[in-house]
């Protein structure tokens, strides 16, 4: 009886052919397995139909934690004589590209356990990996998932690691990123004027992190900038040195016992924060343990546990049980990942630590949140992508994004993938990272042809001009969709129903008549698309001003009920500070006024967000914006 088996899914790099291999081995099946060019997995059996079964019964119920099968086609074909089972060569092959590599994953308990072993070959090791965990996505240059398509083809394997590599049975077997102190990449320690230090890197650097300086730290999809997150002094100096105001930094902790003693943490927070992923979770803060700079005016704080090797040995040299870990970048700017680049921060640290792995696809932190008990994804990236997103209709495109915090997706057939996190688009430097996302993800799933290319219906959008112009080069039809109608779309899908009411709570998006919407009620279903009701329109003068100086809102919020003599008794009487916080002071405020009332350079908005801010300003909580929903972030601590 024999099988010809193609699996889909999530199933290269995630020790699922080692895994086939030890059934077969099990069962006394007979033929091959191998990884095909399109990120499936093909796997020809013969034996006794018992135990062919019993084979199949494991391959469905038994695969290895990381792997994710998504779709298993049997079929029944001639017996062709094969003598043992084997691993076989990846074929390149043109298959569908239905299947896609993991994610980058945080470091196995093994692994730890070993790189905390005196005796292990690997001890101290920071650049240890299994089949089970390591980076991927963030070293792969092309499919398959083999070493030649990643950035550890710049290290040949010593003869011990090659020997791990071949053995079937080994945890290592096929571990693609495998490497040891003799054979795989290293840290290196360097001062401010590029002097390479000559003790040992890694406890180097925790030590000058418990002395208060800033360094920077080369990891899995970027560069961090890291420094000791109890200390009031250096925390302030990094933001002096980044030009970081306000805006919150997340910090790595060492254990879950110390998270504990800085912030709440129920029990779907401990999973998450735990998990392969190790996602940056919004915690609420306890205790006055942390800098108060770190995370200033919010009763929450960004935390994660560490998740690669160099991060667990730091914290083992170092005595602060807490660092700052912000993405290497000047604000607005994408991480820096490559080595060269990062002496073009080297105004802002001390020492930089790199290493000589090359990172292929930059790839931030991610962040959730938990809202009664649920995750929301503030920034779905490292540990979530590239894995994709079911839709119940097929066809191929690409989507662009909005303007900020923007990411792409790409689609094919039924899947959504969406790209890591791109950033603030508005910038050259961005809108290149999102054409090199683009390309990459284009070369890993062996896109050819698109049906639609999908952009946000704004008018200067970078990135809806980029689509346009892409759609003519390539002659592809533009669909345009208003902004919010996209993110109640999104809402379908997540709770997988063909009918939605759904509401949007949002800054800005550019509405279907031309005004600013944001606070918007929204049918989407067979009978199409319709706006059902949104917040009452308001001035808000001054254009993008408003958003940073959020008095502008509520002068315009208020003018739907007062007049002008009256708006400004009422804002000198309740929010002065307001007024003085703006840049031209009381002149200014004049000016706002007599925008409103003559109906100067003021657009229309029923955007929610410039309401919070509204309400932010008119507490006293907030009177410049120096980050994105700062006044409303502020507000909801405010409230809590
Ligand atoms: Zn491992
Ligand atoms: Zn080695």
């Amino acid at each position: 009886m024999a099988y010809l088996l193609k699996v889909d899914g999530v199933v290269q790099g995630v020790g699922f052919r080692p895994f086939v291999y030890r059934i077969a081995y099990k069962y006394e099946i007979r033929g091959y397995v191998k990884n095909l060019g399109d990120a499936g997995v093909e796997i020809f059996v013969e034996g006794r139909k018992e135990n062919v079964d019993k084979f199949l019964n494991s391959l469905k119920n038994e695969a290895p934690p990381l792997a994710k099968v998504e779709n298993l086609k049997i079929e029944e074909v001639n017996s062709r004589g094969y003598k043992d089972f084997r691993i076989e060569k990846s074929s390149m092959g043109n298959g569908a590209g239905d299947s896609i590599i993991p994610p980058d994953v945080a470091i196995c308990e093994d692994c730890l356990h070993e790189l905390f072993d005196p005796k292990d070959r690997r001890y101290l090791y920071p650049f240890i990996v299994c089949t089970n965990c390591g980076p991927r996505f963030s070293i792969i240059e092309s499919l398959p998932y083999d070493r030649e398509n990643t950035s550890m083809r710049d290290f040949p394997m010593c003869e011990l690691c090659r020997e791990e590599y071949e053995d079937p049975l080994n945890r290592r077997y096929h571990a693609e990123p495998t490497c040891c102190e003799k054979c795989g990449p290293r840290y290196e320690l360097y001062t401010k004027d590029g002097r390479r230090v000559e003790e040992d890197p890694l406890k180097t650097t925790a030590r000058l992190i418990d002395e208060g300086k800033i360094i920077a730290i080369k990891g899995i999809g970027g560069f961090h900038i890291a420094c000791d997150a109890t200390n009031e002094e250096v925390v302030r100096e990094l933001r002096n040195r980044l030009g970081r105001e306000q805006q919150p930094f997340a910090i790595m902790v060492k254990d879950l016992d110390t998270i504990k003693n800085i912030a709440y943490v129920n029990p779907e927070e401990e999973v998450e924060l735990k998990s392969y992923r190790r996602p940056i979770t919004l915690l609420r803060k306890k205790g006055k343990f942390l800098a108060e700079s770190v995370a200033p005016g919010l009763h929450t704080v960004g935390i994660m546990l560490p998740y690669a090797g160099v991060h667990y040995i730091l914290f083992h040299y170092s005595s602060s049980p807490a660092y700052v870990m912000t993405s290497a970048n000047y604000p607005d700017m994408p991480m820096v990942k490559d080595n060269e680049k990062i002496w073009g921060m080297i105004d802002a640290v001390d020492y930089i630590l790199l290493h000589n792995r090359r990172i292929v696809n930059r790839i931030d932190d991610s962040v959730v949140r938990f809202v009664d008990g649920k995750r929301a994804i503030i920034r779905r990236s490292r540990g979530f992508v590239p894995l994709p997103i079911e839709m119940p209709f097929s066809y191929n495109g690409i989507a662009l994004g909005a303007e900020l915090m923007n990411s792409i997706s790409l689609v094919k057939k039924r899947k959504i993938y969406l790209s890591q996190y791109i950033g603030n688009t508005s910038k050259i430097d961005v809108m290149d990272f999102l054409q090199e996302a683009i390309e990459r993800f284009n070369k890993i799933l062996k896109m050819k042809d698109f049906d639609l290319i999908i952009v946000d219906s704004h008018p200067l959008y970078n990135t809806s001009n980029f689509g346009r112009k892409m759609a003519k080069e390539i002659d592809v039809e533009v669909l345009e969709v208003q902004h919010h109608y996209a993110h109640i779309a999104t809402l379908l899908l997540e709770n997988k129903v063909k009918e939605i009411v759904g509401i949007a709570v949002d800054g800005v998006g550019y509405g279907s008549d031309g005004k600013i919407w944001g606070g918007e009620i929204i049918y989407l279903g067979k009978d199409g698309v319709r706006r059902y009701s949104h917040i009452t329109y308001y001035p808000l003068p001054g254009g993008d001003l408003a958003s940073y100086y959020p008095i502008r809102s509520l002068a315009g919020l208020l003018s739907l009920e007062y007049g002008e003599d009256e708006i400004r008794e009422l804002l000198y009487k309740f929010t002065p500070g307001a007024i003085s916080s703006l840049k031209y002071g009381e002149r200014e405020f004049d000016i706002i006024l007599q925008q409103i009332a003559k109906r100067i350079n003021v657009s229309e908005t029923s955007s929610t967000g410039r309401f919070l801010d509204a309400i932010s300003s008119l507490l006293g909580v907030c009177y410049r914006r120096t980050y994105e929903g700062e006044p409303a972030m502020k507000l909801e601590s405010f409230a809590l």
